[in-house]
Order: C-alpha cells, then structure tokens, then sequence
C-alpha cells in the first residue's frame, strides 16, 4: 500500500504535506490535483510532515488536495533507444510533445515501446551471472548498446534462459535468471535506476590516468585532461563556452556525449536543439547526434527539474559506462543547477552558508564529481565517464561559492577570460592561471611517456613557464615602457607571444586548425620550444618585435596547412631559415 498524504502548506514549488504513513527521503510522488497529477520528491521529512519540491507549476494547487507516495526515488529508464534523444530532466522525450515545451502534468515516454531492435546474445545458459554482466547486445545506430543484468539485483545468478538471435521490443523477455534461492526472474531489455544514487557494478575504480585527446591544443598540450576525469570552465557570457563544449563534443576521444543543458534562459536551449543536429562528426562523417543524447530544461519547468537534469544525464552515462564505453559529459551551466539548490533551500528557512547557497553545497558538488571516472568493469573490460561542467560566476567573480566548491571537486580548471575573448584570442582558456592535476599524477606521467613521448610532461611545464615569464615581461613593460628595461624582457615577451599564437589560439571554424591530433601536437610543441630556448641577438628592442612577429605568421601558416604536407614543409623550411639568419647575425 502507498502512502497517502495531503498538502496543508504551499510556498511556490515547495509544498508541504502531512503524512499517512512511512515516506522516505528523495521519494517520489504525485499530487492528484482535479485534472492532472504533478510529479514530486521529497526532500525533507519533518515529524508528520513532508516537504517535497513540485517539478510543475503548482499553479491552482488547493490546500488539502490529495498526494500519493510512490515508494521509490526519481528513477531514469535505461535502455536502448536513449541516443539521439531530447530529454528534459525527468526523461520525457522531448521530441514526442506538441510544441516546444511540455504542457503541465504531460508525460512522454522516455523510450519507444514498440521499435524492434536486432539482439544478439553474449551469455550462455549456465553461466553464471551478476548486476552489470553483460547478457547480449543490440546495435543502437551503429554503437553497441549491452543488455545488462539489472543493477538492482542482487546476489549471483544462474542463466536459465537467453533469447535467440533476431529482432525485438524493449519489454520482451531477453533472458531468465535462476537466483540461489531457485527462483526464476525475467530480464527485459529496460531496467530502471535511481538518479540520485551512483551505478557501482565495477571491479574497481582506480585514479584515472590515461590522457583524453581533445584536439585543442591549450587543453592536450598544456592542461590535459584525463579518460573519466573531471574539469570545469568558469566564463563569463560571450568568452567561448559554447564553442568550447561543442568542439569537445566533436573532436574528444569518447564513444558517447551526454549533454546536460542546465539554462535558464529558453533560447540557450532552444539553440542547443538548433544546433546539435547540424553538428557534424569528424569521428564517423555522420552527424554527431547519433552518438549523443542531450538532457534539458525547458524553461517553463520548475527549479526542481533543474536539479534532476543533471543526475538524471550522470546517470545515463553511468549506465553506458557499464557496458564498456567512453563517455563525455558536458553541462552547461552547473550554476544554474546550485541556484536551484538555494532556492529550495532557503524556501525551506535552511541554516543558509556563504551567499545563501546550501551549507552542504561542497559536498552535493563534490558528490556529484566523484560519479564521473574511470572504471575495470566486473568481466576485466574498462569504461569511464569524463565530466565537464561550465560555471557561471556573477560578475566574474571567481571567489563566489559554486566556483570555489566546484574547484575543490574538479581537477581541471579551464579558466575562459574576458581579456582574450576581447582581443580575440580564442579559445579564450587562460594558460597560466588554468591548471590540470593530473599532470603531477606519477600513472599519467607513466602513460604519457609510454603512449605518446618522454618530453610531454616535462615541455608542458616548460611551454608554462615561458608564458609566466612573458606575462611578467607584459607588466614591465606596461610600468617602466619600452625603452626603460633591458632587451631580455621584450624577448620574454614576445617568446610568450609565440606560444600563444601558434599553440594556445585555435581557430574552431577552420578545418585543419578547429583540431590538432597528439602527435602534431607533440611536433609543434618542439618547434616552438626550439625557438624560445634559442638565444637570439639583437641590437635595440625594436629588432625584438618584428622578428618574432615573422616567425609567428609563418608558424601559423603551418598550423593552417595539412600536417606534413608540401605546404607544411614549405613553411617549416622558410621558417628554418629565418632563424637561421637570425642566428647568425
Ligand atoms: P559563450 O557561450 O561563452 O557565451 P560562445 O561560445 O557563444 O560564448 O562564443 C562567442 C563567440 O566567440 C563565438 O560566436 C565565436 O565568434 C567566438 N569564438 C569563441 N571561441 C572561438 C574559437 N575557438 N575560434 C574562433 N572563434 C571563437
Ligand atoms: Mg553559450
């Protein structure tokens, strides 16, 4: 029996309900209102009260009005038929409703009912099985999605049953398992699992340590980030996010993309829906919607589905994880999703920390950082979830606390600055002040040397080192004026230059620029650090400028040319003799 209750108090989404019986934290239930039912969780629970966030609109709700418990927490459906989807944060699909948004108490199934899918078992009768092995498999577009024992399960199970080979519908049986107890269970193609609560059907969970290419140099070459790591870029409005995340999306060395858009403002959303179909993938010469599934706020739903968005795509890509497989997933914007948290919390006359947000806002944001990562899977093959989240701090302000929280959680930090966005040097990642951790990881530094060079490590701290020195020079320059210090600074400076224009700008609309594969990375890297270790001579500072000045047009005529190609060479070799001129002057 389902607990019943009524609400006796009504603050815009928070409503408070007296309780006839057990509710648990984070349970789900429905408000039965005359003609529809509003979706909501509990999110406190007081001596015969409890106070539970409305997903909707509680537009007309009445005092007394009936509530239903539904003894379990928001749950997401998992299952094949999530890619290429439009969800909003409680997994309805969004391309199934009328209009843009989803009218008050709608529901759209999350996944098709009656699409066939083509499976192929994986288990043998006999074999025994546990939550997460994998059972069979089918193809959903072209990626492999596995049939799993569902995660809720628990113990070890005996396959008595698999389905053959052939076409079928989500809810049909795939397989039965035997338990210990003799009892037989059916497996479907469709499990279900609370957002809230992290998928751990791995053996192990170990630091991750293998680098993630992304193609964008000022990330690979000099922050990197790692497969199943974390990172978050702080930016204020028209610094490059956007561009950012959707060159990630494209280029990164993941399987699968799960967006979360978490906005307030209807036409970022709506823009995302506009754009990512378009987006081609330079990985299949598909489109890139194929192989990326996108979770969003429709403006009109409530703080409280804000919230869930951004467990309900987690959970998602926990899910592909489990079957073997690398996910990226980006949210934009994870302010958004704390704002949210502070609007409950203080509606509930919460005990408020540093600008009102949760006390416990580090350890929600934490908690949810801690989901992402790399896994060994329980039958030896590995999987990881690699997360991104922007941050938009008001004002810019790097201090305010869901900036300082989520630096504590994340370790990469891809700081975008209105400075270089200004002057259009993009991506506008500040070098110096932006850092990755995982560079002092003693398994990244092994891998590094092992998979791509020896010098890798060692170059970034080298390449970060010249950019200090010339941000240093810069100041110098800008007290004491060109002519009031020595040579040397200029030359910091225009070393610094050099690195900025030809590794840390990047042109995402171009087509060979937009993405710089490792080892062309690795090359460049040389090339540049070759010239800045070079100990030219010249007679007065204004020989300084135009020198460096040459050198970074034809560095970037090559960054524009097809790598290792007759144009490339060309440049390389007139870019070998202006050094060499130089040189022996
Ligand atoms: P945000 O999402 O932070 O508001 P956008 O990602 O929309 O900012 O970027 C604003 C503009 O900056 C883009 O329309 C584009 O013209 C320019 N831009 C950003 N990043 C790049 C890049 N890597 N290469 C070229 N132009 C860029
Ligand atoms: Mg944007």
């Amino acid at each position: 029996m389902n607990t019943k209750g009524k609400v006796v108090g009504i603050i815009s989404n928070l409503v408070t309900v007296t309780v006839y019986g057990p509710v648990q934290q984070n349970e789900i239930c429905f408000i039965n209102m005359e003609n529809i039912k509003l979706m909501a969780e509990v999110i406190r629970i007081g001596k015969n009260n409890a106070y539970i966030q409305v997903f909707e609109s509680t537009r007309g709700l009445k005092i007394g009005t009936d509530v239903e418990f539904m003894g379990h927490m928001l749950e997401a459906t998992l299952g094949p038929g999530i890619l290429t989807k439009n969800f909003d944060g409680l997994q309805h699909d969004l391309d199934k409703m009328d209009g843009t948004f989803l009218k008050k108490g709608d529901y759209t199934p999350a996944l098709e009912d009656d699409k066939l899918w083509a499976f192929k078992p994986i288990a043998k009768v006999g074999d025994k099985v546990i939550p997460g092995s994998w059972l069979g498999e089918v193809k959903e577009n072209w990626m492999p999605h596995k049939i799993m024992v569902p995660f809720k399960f628990k113990g070890t199970f005996t396959v008595k049953e698999i389905t053959a080979k052939g076409e079928y519908k989500i809810n049909d049986t795939m397989a039965v398992l035997t338990n210990d107890q003799d009892e037989d269970v059916k497996v479907t193609m469709v499990q279900k699992w609370p957002v809230k609560i992290p998928i751990k059907n791995y053996k192990e969970k170990p630091r991750p340590f293998r680098l993630m290419e992304t193609g964008v140099r000022v990330i690979d070459s000099l922050n990197p980030i790692v497969e199943g790591g974390t990172g978050f870029i702080p930016g204020p409005f028209g610094t490059g996010k956007t561009v950012l995340q959707h060159s990630l999306a494209k280029q990164a060395d993941a399987d699968m993309i799960i967006v979360a858009a978490c906005g307030e403002r209807a036409n970022e959303v709506v823009e995302i829906f506009a754009e990512f179909p378009e987006i081609d993938d330079p990985r299949t010469g598909r489109k890139l919607m194929e192989r990326t599934t996108i979770i969003a706020n429709t403006s009109n739903m409530p703080v409280a589905a804000r919230e869930a968005s951004v467990y309900t795509a987690m959970t998602l890509a926990e899910y592909y994880r489990a079957m073997g497989l690398k996910i990226l997933l980006l949210a934009d914007s994870t302010s958004r999703w704390a704002q949210a948290l502070r609007e409950m919390s203080n509606r509930m006359e919460e005990l408020p920390g540093p600008d009102a947000f949760p006390m416990d806002l580090p350890a929600i944001i934490s908690g949810f950082y801690a989901r992402a990562g790399y896994v060994f899977l329980n039958n030896g093959s590995t999987g990881s979830v690699t997360f991104i989240g922007t941050v938009s701090p008001a004002g810019g302000n790097l201090k305010e606390p869901v900036t300082e929280s989520t630096k504590k959680a994340a370790r990469c930090f891809y700081a975008l600055s209105q400075d270089r966005a200004d002057s259009k040097r993009y991506p506008a990642i500040e070098a110096v002040d932006s850092y990755s951790k995982y560079i002092e990881y003693p398994e990244f530094i092994e891998y590094v040397k092992e998979n791509i060079s020896d010098d890798w490590v060692s170059n970034t701290l080298m390449v970060k080192n010249i950019l200090q020195r010339g941000k240093e020079a810069y100041e110098q320059i800008n007290i004491l004026g060109d002519d009031g210090i020595p040579i040397e600074y200029h030359k910091n400076f225009w070393k610094a230059e050099v690195v900025d224009f030809v590794i840390l700008q990047q042109d995402a609309f171009d087509k060979i620029d937009a993405s710089t594969p490792i080892q062309r990375q690795r090359y460049m890297m040389a090339k540049v650090l070759d010239v800045c270790n070079k100990d030219f001579k010249f007679d007065s500072y204004e020989q300084v400028n135009p020198f460096y000045k040459s050198l970074i047009n034809i560095f970037k005529q090559m960054n524009y040319s097809e790598f290792e190609s007759e144009k490339f060479k060309k440049f390389e070799a007139e870019l070998s003799e202006k050094i060499s001129e130089r040189a022996s002057e």
